[in-house]
């Protein structure tokens, strides 16, 4: 494993440095698929990190998916922070400031990081989308400042490009004000229980389904296409589902399995590389 992470760390180098082309596949019109490493890269705790920081990040850089994906959340003092549950080690993030919270360890002994850090390593390589969860918060004020504090430090990263980033979130009303301020972004909503006719009428432009909720109505996926939306599936681990949702023509699959996509996509599998 080290080693092929040493080589594709070394192919990144070079890579990473192009121009990079955003996008869905499908929007691209060249029936691929591309992949979303789940929370920073896929067994990223064997190869000793945590998943959703830096380090497994980079891991999914230097592996060249098309993506990568992170969970932004809002502490009690208004920093946003990279973690994807409510809670670390029992701290509720909302009710406790980022200097209670960055002392605590995550696994492998790693401290969570500041999205300024997060998006520091993620402006290193732009051939990896950056795809930016934005976590539900108590309030739509607190969401407010959860979006305001992302996209400020995307655009002081310089990463505040729909070639370079996309949103994703279950608040819909952070969906709506995504696509009301920055409607050149792929913004995706991960909540199943709008059509796509309606999310259309609102200015969201794209949907990421829960694999279940794909399963019971496969034609969402027509549907989201027929209405210009990108479509991506969560969480994808399994290889025949893998082959099921390429043929069923998604744009896109989150998955902790990243590697194994990659195999089973082949010559199918879209990169910015
Ligand atoms: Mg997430």
């Amino acid at each position: 494993m080290k080693k092929i992470i040493f080589i594709a760390a070394a192919l990144c180098a070079l890579a990473c440095n192009e121009a990079p082309q955003g996008g869905f596949p499908e929007l691209n019109q060249n029936g691929k698929i591309a992949i979303v490493a789940h929370r920073g890269f896929w067994n990223c705790e064997e190869a000793g990190y945590a998943q959703n920081t830096i380090a497994s990040l980079r891991l999914a850089q230097e592996a060249g998916v098309w993506g990568s994906e992170f969970d932004v959340q809002l502490t009690a003092d208004n920093v946003a922070i990279v973690n994807h549950d409510a809670d670390i080690q029992g701290l509720k993030i909302a009710d406790h400031t980022y200097a209670e919270l960055v002392e605590l360890s995550l696994n492998n002994g790693e401290h969570v990081s500041t999205i300024d850090q997060y998006f520091e390593q993620g402006a290193k390589c732009a051939t990896t989308m950056l795809v930016c969860e934005l976590k539900s918060q108590s309030s739509p004020e607190r969401e407010d400042i959860l979006t305001d504090l992302c996209v400020a430090s995307a655009k002081a990263h310089g990463v505040f490009d729909p070639s370079r980033m996309i949103f994703i979130t279950f608040s819909h009303y952070m969906c709506q004000r995504i696509a009301n301020e920055y409607p050149e972004f792929v913004n995706q909503y991960l909540n199943g229980e709008l059509s796509a006719e309606e999310l259309k009428a609102e200015g969201i432009n794209g949907l990421d389904y829960n694999s279940a909720v794909i399963d019971k109505n496969p034609e969402w996926v027509t549907s989201a296409h027929a209405n210009g939306m990108s479509v991506n599936v969560w969480t994808v681990n399994d290889e025949e589902k893998m082959k099921v949702y390429s043929e069923m023509g998604v744009d896109a699959i989150t998955t902790n399995e990243p590697l194994l996509a990659r195999e089973v996509l082949g010559e199918k599998e879209f990169k910015l590389q």
